[in-house]
Protein backbone atom coordinates (compact mmCIF):
# COMPACT_ATOMS: atom_id res chain seq x y z
CA UNK A 1 0.00 0.00 0.00
CA UNK A 2 1.62 3.30 -0.34
CA UNK A 3 2.25 4.86 3.22
CA UNK A 4 5.82 7.41 2.73
CA UNK A 5 4.42 8.60 -0.43
CA UNK A 6 0.63 8.47 -0.58
CA UNK A 7 -1.43 11.59 -1.81
CA UNK A 8 2.53 12.75 -2.46
CA UNK A 9 3.16 14.28 -5.91
CA UNK A 10 6.99 14.56 -7.00
CA UNK A 11 8.62 12.90 -3.83
CA UNK A 12 12.34 12.80 -4.25
CA UNK A 13 15.12 10.33 -2.34
CA UNK A 14 18.10 8.32 -3.31
CA UNK A 15 18.29 4.56 -3.70
CA UNK A 16 20.19 3.96 -0.70
CA UNK A 17 24.05 3.86 -0.01
CA UNK A 18 25.95 6.60 0.50
CA UNK A 19 29.60 6.99 0.81
CA UNK A 20 31.24 5.86 3.77
CA UNK A 21 32.76 8.56 6.20
CA UNK A 22 36.18 8.32 6.40
CA UNK A 23 36.60 7.85 10.29
CA UNK A 24 34.11 5.22 10.32
CA UNK A 25 36.71 2.58 10.55
CA UNK A 26 35.19 -0.28 12.17
CA UNK A 27 32.80 -3.10 10.58
CA UNK A 28 30.78 -5.66 11.78
CA UNK A 29 33.05 -8.19 10.08
CA UNK A 30 30.61 -10.88 9.89
CA UNK A 31 29.43 -9.82 13.16
CA UNK A 32 25.39 -9.98 13.91
CA UNK A 33 24.29 -6.12 14.00
CA UNK A 34 22.38 -6.39 17.37
CA UNK A 35 25.53 -8.19 18.84
CA UNK A 36 28.21 -5.24 17.75
CA UNK A 37 25.68 -2.24 18.41
CA UNK A 38 24.80 -3.19 21.79
CA UNK A 39 27.89 -5.16 22.87
CA UNK A 40 30.92 -3.02 21.22
CA UNK A 41 31.35 0.62 22.01
CA UNK A 42 33.38 1.95 19.55
CA UNK A 43 30.95 0.32 16.84
CA UNK A 44 28.07 1.45 18.65
CA UNK A 45 29.51 5.20 18.46
CA UNK A 46 30.65 5.06 14.72
CA UNK A 47 27.94 2.99 12.98
CA UNK A 48 25.44 5.36 15.24
CA UNK A 49 26.95 8.91 14.11
CA UNK A 50 27.79 7.58 10.78
CA UNK A 51 24.00 6.51 10.30
CA UNK A 52 23.23 10.15 11.59
CA UNK A 53 25.68 11.94 9.25
CA UNK A 54 23.76 10.08 6.36
CA UNK A 55 20.44 11.60 7.88
CA UNK A 56 21.65 14.96 8.38
CA UNK A 57 23.27 15.23 4.53
CA UNK A 58 19.67 13.96 3.38
CA UNK A 59 18.11 16.51 5.86
CA UNK A 60 20.33 19.53 4.49
CA UNK A 61 19.41 18.22 1.25
CA UNK A 62 15.93 18.55 1.42
CA UNK A 63 15.17 14.62 0.63
CA UNK A 64 11.55 13.59 1.39
CA UNK A 65 12.31 9.45 1.92
CA UNK A 66 15.59 8.61 3.78
CA UNK A 67 17.62 5.83 3.61
CA UNK A 68 20.50 4.63 6.07
CA UNK A 69 23.23 4.79 3.33
CA UNK A 70 23.60 0.89 3.87
CA UNK A 71 25.99 1.70 6.47
CA UNK A 72 25.54 -2.03 7.63
CA UNK A 73 28.20 -2.93 5.18
CA UNK A 74 31.72 -3.22 5.45
CA UNK A 75 34.12 -1.86 3.44
CA UNK A 76 34.73 -4.40 0.95
CA UNK A 77 36.19 -4.91 -2.63
CA UNK A 78 33.71 -4.53 -5.45
CA UNK A 79 30.20 -3.85 -3.81
CA UNK A 80 30.72 -7.31 -2.22
CA UNK A 81 28.82 -6.54 1.46
CA UNK A 82 25.81 -5.76 -0.71
CA UNK A 83 25.63 -9.74 -0.85
CA UNK A 84 28.20 -10.44 1.64
CA UNK A 85 26.06 -9.15 4.81
CA UNK A 86 23.46 -11.65 3.47
CA UNK A 87 25.96 -14.82 3.19
CA UNK A 88 27.49 -14.12 6.59
CA UNK A 89 23.68 -14.12 8.36
CA UNK A 90 21.27 -16.42 7.09
CA UNK A 91 20.99 -19.55 8.17
CA UNK A 92 21.13 -22.03 6.23
CA UNK A 93 24.49 -20.27 4.05
CA UNK A 94 28.05 -20.63 5.20
CA UNK A 95 31.69 -20.87 4.33
CA UNK A 96 32.62 -17.65 2.07
CA UNK A 97 35.23 -18.59 0.23
CA UNK A 98 37.42 -18.12 -3.34
CA UNK A 99 35.79 -20.79 -5.52
CA UNK A 100 34.55 -20.70 -9.26
CA UNK A 101 31.60 -19.51 -9.96
CA UNK A 102 30.04 -19.50 -13.25
CA UNK A 103 30.51 -15.91 -15.27
CA UNK A 104 27.83 -14.12 -16.51
CA UNK A 105 26.87 -12.24 -19.05
CA UNK A 106 30.65 -10.77 -20.56
CA UNK A 107 33.69 -12.16 -21.40
CA UNK A 108 35.14 -9.09 -20.08
CA UNK A 109 34.31 -11.39 -16.54
CA UNK A 110 36.65 -13.85 -17.74
CA UNK A 111 39.57 -11.44 -18.60
CA UNK A 112 42.08 -10.75 -15.71
CA UNK A 113 43.17 -6.84 -16.15
CA UNK A 114 39.43 -6.10 -16.30
CA UNK A 115 37.60 -4.73 -13.98
CA UNK A 116 34.15 -6.67 -14.45
CA UNK A 117 36.84 -9.57 -13.35
CA UNK A 118 37.72 -8.40 -10.53
CA UNK A 119 34.28 -7.87 -9.29
CA UNK A 120 33.99 -11.27 -9.84
CA UNK A 121 36.73 -12.78 -8.19
CA UNK A 122 36.09 -10.56 -5.23
CA UNK A 123 32.95 -12.13 -4.30
CA UNK A 124 33.59 -14.67 -1.81
CA UNK A 125 30.61 -17.14 -2.98
CA UNK A 126 29.26 -18.87 0.21
CA UNK A 127 27.71 -22.83 -0.19
CA UNK A 128 24.29 -23.33 0.78
CA UNK A 129 24.55 -26.45 2.84
CA UNK A 130 21.22 -26.46 4.55
CA UNK A 131 17.66 -25.14 4.52
CA UNK A 132 18.40 -21.28 4.56
CA UNK A 133 16.12 -19.12 7.18
CA UNK A 134 16.66 -14.74 7.90
CA UNK A 135 18.76 -16.34 10.66
CA UNK A 136 20.66 -12.75 11.63
CA UNK A 137 19.50 -10.33 9.00
CA UNK A 138 18.49 -8.22 11.79
CA UNK A 139 16.51 -5.46 9.19
CA UNK A 140 14.44 -4.37 11.81
CA UNK A 141 16.85 -3.36 13.87
CA UNK A 142 19.29 -1.74 10.96
CA UNK A 143 15.64 0.65 9.97
CA UNK A 144 15.19 1.39 13.94
CA UNK A 145 18.70 3.14 14.38
CA UNK A 146 17.76 5.56 11.30
CA UNK A 147 14.13 6.34 11.95
CA UNK A 148 15.11 6.98 15.52
CA UNK A 149 17.08 9.85 14.52
CA UNK A 150 15.41 11.01 11.40
CA UNK A 151 12.67 13.52 11.28
CA UNK A 152 11.19 11.60 7.57
CA UNK A 153 10.68 7.79 6.66
CA UNK A 154 13.10 6.01 6.39
CA UNK A 155 13.55 3.12 3.59
CA UNK A 156 14.92 0.49 4.14
CA UNK A 157 16.96 -1.76 1.10
CA UNK A 158 18.46 -4.82 0.36
CA UNK A 159 18.66 -6.69 -2.66
CA UNK A 160 16.60 -9.59 -3.70
CA UNK A 161 17.08 -13.27 -2.91
CA UNK A 162 17.23 -14.17 -7.12
CA UNK A 163 20.51 -12.08 -6.43
CA UNK A 164 21.73 -13.85 -3.48
CA UNK A 165 20.63 -17.16 -5.74
CA UNK A 166 22.97 -16.22 -8.56
CA UNK A 167 26.22 -15.74 -6.66
CA UNK A 168 25.78 -19.47 -3.99
CA UNK A 169 26.62 -22.69 -4.53
CA UNK A 170 24.19 -24.79 -4.12
CA UNK A 171 24.83 -28.23 -2.22
CA UNK A 172 21.67 -28.93 -0.27
CA UNK A 173 18.36 -27.92 -2.83
CA UNK A 174 17.53 -29.77 -5.89
CA UNK A 175 17.94 -27.14 -8.01
CA UNK A 176 18.15 -23.51 -8.93
CA UNK A 177 14.39 -23.26 -8.66
CA UNK A 178 13.97 -24.74 -5.03
CA UNK A 179 17.49 -22.59 -4.05
CA UNK A 180 15.39 -19.24 -5.39
CA UNK A 181 11.92 -20.02 -3.48
CA UNK A 182 13.50 -21.00 -0.60
CA UNK A 183 15.85 -18.04 -0.29
CA UNK A 184 12.95 -16.04 -1.26
CA UNK A 185 10.65 -17.11 1.57
CA UNK A 186 13.56 -16.77 3.93
CA UNK A 187 13.83 -12.80 2.99
CA UNK A 188 9.86 -12.67 3.12
CA UNK A 189 10.62 -13.30 6.53
CA UNK A 190 12.66 -10.94 7.30
CA UNK A 191 10.88 -8.10 5.70
CA UNK A 192 7.78 -8.90 7.66
CA UNK A 193 9.66 -8.21 10.82
CA UNK A 194 10.85 -4.80 9.16
CA UNK A 195 7.23 -3.75 8.32
CA UNK A 196 6.22 -5.01 11.62
CA UNK A 197 8.74 -3.05 13.32
CA UNK A 198 6.94 -0.09 11.58
CA UNK A 199 9.19 0.48 8.39
CA UNK A 200 7.36 2.66 5.74
CA UNK A 201 8.99 1.90 2.92
CA UNK A 202 10.62 -1.38 1.71
CA UNK A 203 12.94 -1.64 -1.10
CA UNK A 204 13.69 -5.14 -2.86
CA UNK A 205 17.10 -4.35 -5.17
CA UNK A 206 17.81 -6.01 -8.13
CA UNK A 207 15.16 -8.53 -9.46
CA UNK A 208 17.57 -10.11 -12.18
CA UNK A 209 14.66 -10.94 -14.56
CA UNK A 210 15.48 -7.19 -16.03
CA UNK A 211 18.64 -8.79 -16.94
CA UNK A 212 17.09 -11.91 -18.47
CA UNK A 213 15.84 -11.65 -22.07
CA UNK A 214 19.40 -10.41 -23.85
CA UNK A 215 21.28 -12.92 -21.94
CA UNK A 216 20.77 -16.89 -22.19
CA UNK A 217 19.97 -16.75 -18.54
CA UNK A 218 19.50 -20.45 -16.95
CA UNK A 219 16.34 -19.22 -14.76
CA UNK A 220 13.17 -17.91 -16.48
CA UNK A 221 11.68 -14.55 -16.09
CA UNK A 222 8.45 -16.19 -15.41
CA UNK A 223 10.30 -17.56 -12.73
CA UNK A 224 11.96 -14.61 -11.45
CA UNK A 225 8.75 -12.88 -11.30
CA UNK A 226 7.01 -15.70 -9.33
CA UNK A 227 9.76 -15.70 -6.43
CA UNK A 228 9.86 -12.14 -6.48
CA UNK A 229 6.63 -12.07 -6.12
CA UNK A 230 6.49 -14.93 -3.02
CA UNK A 231 9.59 -12.65 -1.61
CA UNK A 232 7.36 -9.61 -0.72
CA UNK A 233 4.23 -11.85 -0.04
CA UNK A 234 1.71 -10.11 2.66
CA UNK A 235 4.02 -7.11 2.39
CA UNK A 236 1.83 -4.68 0.70
CA UNK A 237 -0.59 -5.03 3.39
CA UNK A 238 1.48 -3.23 5.86
CA UNK A 239 3.34 -1.27 4.12
CA UNK A 240 4.70 0.79 0.86
CA UNK A 241 7.48 -2.06 -1.09
CA UNK A 242 9.38 -0.73 -4.11
CA UNK A 243 11.53 -2.72 -6.46
CA UNK A 244 14.61 -0.90 -7.43
CA UNK A 245 16.18 -1.94 -11.07
CA UNK A 246 19.84 -0.10 -12.17
CA UNK A 247 22.51 -1.60 -14.72
CA UNK A 248 25.13 -1.96 -12.09
CA UNK A 249 26.65 -0.63 -9.11
CA UNK A 250 29.87 -2.50 -8.09
CA UNK A 251 33.12 0.02 -8.81
CA UNK A 252 30.34 2.15 -10.33
CA UNK A 253 30.57 0.47 -13.05
CA UNK A 254 27.35 -0.17 -16.32
CA UNK A 255 27.09 -4.51 -16.19
CA UNK A 256 24.00 -3.89 -18.03
CA UNK A 257 26.11 -5.53 -21.28
CA UNK A 258 23.55 -4.09 -23.06
CA UNK A 259 20.41 -5.34 -21.87
CA UNK A 260 17.19 -3.25 -22.18
CA UNK A 261 14.20 -2.75 -20.30
CA UNK A 262 11.72 -3.22 -23.23
CA UNK A 263 11.71 -6.86 -23.25
CA UNK A 264 11.08 -7.43 -19.84
CA UNK A 265 8.36 -4.49 -19.02
CA UNK A 266 5.49 -6.74 -18.69
CA UNK A 267 7.20 -8.87 -16.48
CA UNK A 268 8.09 -5.97 -13.94
CA UNK A 269 4.59 -4.77 -13.93
CA UNK A 270 3.38 -8.12 -12.39
CA UNK A 271 5.35 -7.33 -9.37
CA UNK A 272 3.45 -7.03 -6.43
CA UNK A 273 5.08 -3.62 -5.50
CA UNK A 274 3.80 0.17 -5.09
CA UNK A 275 6.88 1.52 -6.87
CA UNK A 276 9.21 0.38 -9.59
CA UNK A 277 12.71 2.23 -9.75
CA UNK A 278 14.42 3.08 -12.97
CA UNK A 279 17.64 4.17 -14.02
CA UNK A 280 17.33 6.85 -16.89
CA UNK A 281 19.81 9.28 -16.56
CA UNK A 282 23.03 7.74 -17.18
CA UNK A 283 21.34 6.44 -20.54
CA UNK A 284 19.86 9.83 -21.14
CA UNK A 285 16.29 8.62 -20.54
CA UNK A 286 16.41 6.05 -23.57
CA UNK A 287 12.93 4.27 -23.13
CA UNK A 288 11.31 6.59 -20.84
CA UNK A 289 8.15 6.68 -23.05
CA UNK A 290 8.35 2.82 -22.97
CA UNK A 291 8.10 2.24 -19.11
CA UNK A 292 6.14 4.86 -18.66
CA UNK A 293 3.21 3.41 -20.97
CA UNK A 294 3.99 -0.32 -19.83
CA UNK A 295 3.96 0.15 -15.71
CA UNK A 296 0.40 0.13 -14.76
CA UNK A 297 -1.89 3.20 -12.69
CA UNK A 298 -1.86 1.10 -9.51
CA UNK A 299 2.40 1.30 -9.36
CA UNK A 300 4.22 5.11 -9.06
CA UNK A 301 7.43 5.49 -11.60
CA UNK A 302 10.47 6.54 -9.55
CA UNK A 303 13.40 7.82 -12.34
CA UNK A 304 16.73 8.48 -11.77
CA UNK A 305 17.84 12.15 -12.30
CA UNK A 306 20.74 11.96 -10.88
CA UNK A 307 23.75 9.11 -12.23
CA UNK A 308 25.85 7.71 -9.63
CA UNK A 309 28.34 6.63 -12.08
CA UNK A 310 29.34 10.48 -12.98
CA UNK A 311 31.37 12.84 -10.70
CA UNK A 312 30.30 15.96 -12.34
CA UNK A 313 27.43 17.36 -10.35
CA UNK A 314 24.05 17.40 -12.27
CA UNK A 315 22.76 21.40 -12.11
CA UNK A 316 18.95 21.94 -10.44
CA UNK A 317 18.44 23.09 -14.32
CA UNK A 318 19.47 20.54 -15.82
CA UNK A 319 17.61 18.20 -13.69
CA UNK A 320 14.27 20.48 -13.72
CA UNK A 321 15.06 19.49 -17.48
CA UNK A 322 15.15 15.82 -16.85
CA UNK A 323 11.83 16.18 -14.97
CA UNK A 324 9.51 18.03 -17.17
CA UNK A 325 10.62 15.39 -19.80
CA UNK A 326 9.15 12.67 -17.48
CA UNK A 327 5.92 14.86 -17.03
CA UNK A 328 5.49 14.47 -20.94
CA UNK A 329 4.72 10.89 -19.97
CA UNK A 330 4.04 10.28 -16.24
CA UNK A 331 1.84 11.89 -14.31
CA UNK A 332 3.38 14.29 -11.01
CA UNK A 333 1.54 12.47 -8.65
CA UNK A 334 3.13 8.95 -10.02
CA UNK A 335 6.43 10.10 -10.56
CA UNK A 336 9.03 10.14 -7.92
CA UNK A 337 12.66 11.33 -8.24
CA UNK A 338 15.68 9.21 -7.61
CA UNK A 339 19.11 8.40 -8.13
CA UNK A 340 20.05 5.81 -11.11
CA UNK A 341 21.28 3.25 -8.00
CA UNK A 342 23.16 4.32 -4.54
CA UNK A 343 26.33 5.88 -4.55
CA UNK A 344 28.08 2.94 -3.44
CA UNK A 345 31.70 2.95 -1.65
CA UNK A 346 34.24 2.66 -3.70
CA UNK A 347 32.21 5.27 -6.14
CA UNK A 348 32.20 8.74 -5.67
CA UNK A 349 32.90 10.61 -2.62
CA UNK A 350 31.04 12.25 0.15
CA UNK A 351 31.20 15.30 -1.19
CA UNK A 352 29.59 14.71 -4.68
CA UNK A 353 26.90 12.52 -3.32
CA UNK A 354 25.65 15.28 -1.20
CA UNK A 355 25.77 18.02 -3.75
CA UNK A 356 23.92 15.83 -6.35
CA UNK A 357 21.50 15.25 -3.86
CA UNK A 358 20.95 19.02 -2.87
CA UNK A 359 20.89 19.59 -7.21
CA UNK A 360 18.30 16.89 -7.00
CA UNK A 361 15.96 18.72 -4.66
CA UNK A 362 16.78 22.02 -5.94
CA UNK A 363 16.03 20.70 -9.63
CA UNK A 364 12.61 19.45 -8.32
CA UNK A 365 11.83 22.81 -6.49
CA UNK A 366 12.17 24.83 -9.81
CA UNK A 367 9.61 22.11 -11.01
CA UNK A 368 7.40 22.36 -8.08
CA UNK A 369 7.33 25.86 -8.42
CA UNK A 370 6.15 26.24 -12.14
CA UNK A 371 3.20 23.74 -11.13
CA UNK A 372 2.42 25.56 -8.02
CA UNK A 373 3.20 22.59 -5.29
CA UNK A 374 4.75 23.49 -2.27
CA UNK A 375 8.91 23.39 -2.17
CA UNK A 376 11.01 21.83 0.66
CA UNK A 377 13.10 23.87 1.73
CA UNK A 378 17.10 23.38 0.81
CA UNK A 379 18.88 24.25 4.33
CA UNK A 380 21.83 23.61 2.17
CA UNK A 381 21.26 26.67 0.12
CA UNK A 382 20.30 29.16 2.77
CA UNK A 383 23.53 28.46 4.83
CA UNK A 384 26.29 30.94 3.99
CA UNK A 385 29.17 29.11 5.53
CA UNK A 386 31.65 31.83 3.52
CA UNK A 387 32.86 35.43 3.91
CA UNK A 388 30.97 37.23 0.86
ZN1 LIG B 1 21.03 -0.29 -8.36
Amino acid sequence: MLKATKDKSLVTTITGSLPRPHWYTDSLAGRSLSNVFFGDFKFHEQYQDAVSCCIADQCSAGLDIYTDGDMRFDMDLGGRAWFGYIYDRMSGIEDSALRSLPFGGSPREEQPGDIFNEIMVTRLPPRVTGPVGPGALEYDLAWKIAQHVSPKPVKFGACSAQVVDMLVVNEYYKDRIETIMALSEAKNQAYHSLADAGCPVIQIEEPCLHFVEDIEWEVSAEVYTEAFNLEVEGLRDKTEVWCHTCWGNPYAQNLGYGAKYKPVLPYLEQLAVDVVTFEMKYADYLELDEVAAAIGGDKKIAIGVISHRTLQVETPEEVAADIRKALRVIDPERLILSTDCGFGRQGISRKHAFYKMVSLVRGTNIVRRELGLEEVPVLAEQANLGYL
